[in-house]
């Protein structure tokens, strides 16, 4: 674990936006001019293209790459490391900004964007994460549907689709047809909060087995 420098969802400098020219469609959609099967999720939604070319150049901490995130959300893999995220009969665990004063049950019925963790990377997230540093929080999540993705709504204009808002988008949101999606987006729920200090006492036992 100590090999790690960045998360495996971080960018690489070396891994750029491809120039995917968008279009209309017929049916009021958005799509790229040479388009490919694979620019698209299994709900129909455009992702953004972005060259694969993990730990080449310099990892951009602010940068989420689109396809590695996807696939660690999709996969339930931890974010850190890319391989399984922790599970146990309360559920999948996640870490998250400590923002228990948002509503009372939070944040069960959150959308994130933000994959699930394995024990062994919860202290090193924290490291990494400035955000973390502030207060962070362990969740056990029960259920967590795959509900939509995060990506940049594009309005109608003359010559070419123009990027109007980012936000979060739902898959039976009419909207996300217009969308380039950049990450995917799980609801939490059934959360269950869990001790920081609980978890790493299930870490400090499975290291010493
Ligand atoms: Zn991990």
């Amino acid at each position: 674990m100590s090999g790690i420098i960045a998360p495996y969802i971080t960018a690489w400098s070396a891994e750029q936006d491809l120039p995917c020219a968008l279009v209309e469609r017929s049916d009021h959609s958005i799509g790229y001019a040479n388009e490919l099967l694979s620019d698209r999720d299994r709900h129909g939604v455009l992702w953004r293209q972005t060259a694969l070319r993990h730990r080449v150049g310099r990892p951009e901490f602010a940068r989420v790459h689109p396809s590695r995130q996807r696939r660690a959300m999709e996969l339930l893999l931890c974010q850190v490391c890319g391989e399984p995220a922790d599970r146990n009969d309360d559920g999948v665990l996640w870490l998250q900004r400590d923002c228990r004063d948002d509503w009372p049950q939070w944040p069960d019925g959150m959308a994130s964007a933000e994959p699930p963790v394995c024990v062994p990377c919860v202290p090193i997230a924290r490291r990494m994460c400035p955000a973390l540093q502030r207060g962070a929080v362990t969740v056990r999540v029960r259920d967590c549907p795959v509900v939509g993705v995060r990506g940049v709504f594009y309005r109608q204009s003359v010559l070419a689709p123009t990027a109007a808002k980012a936000g979060n988008f739902a898959y039976d949101d009419p909207a996300v047809r217009r969308v380039l999606a950049s990450a995917l987006i799980r609801e939490l729920r059934g959360c269950v909060i869990v001790p920081l200090e609980e978890v790493s006492g299930t870490m400090t036992r499975s290291l010493s087995r």
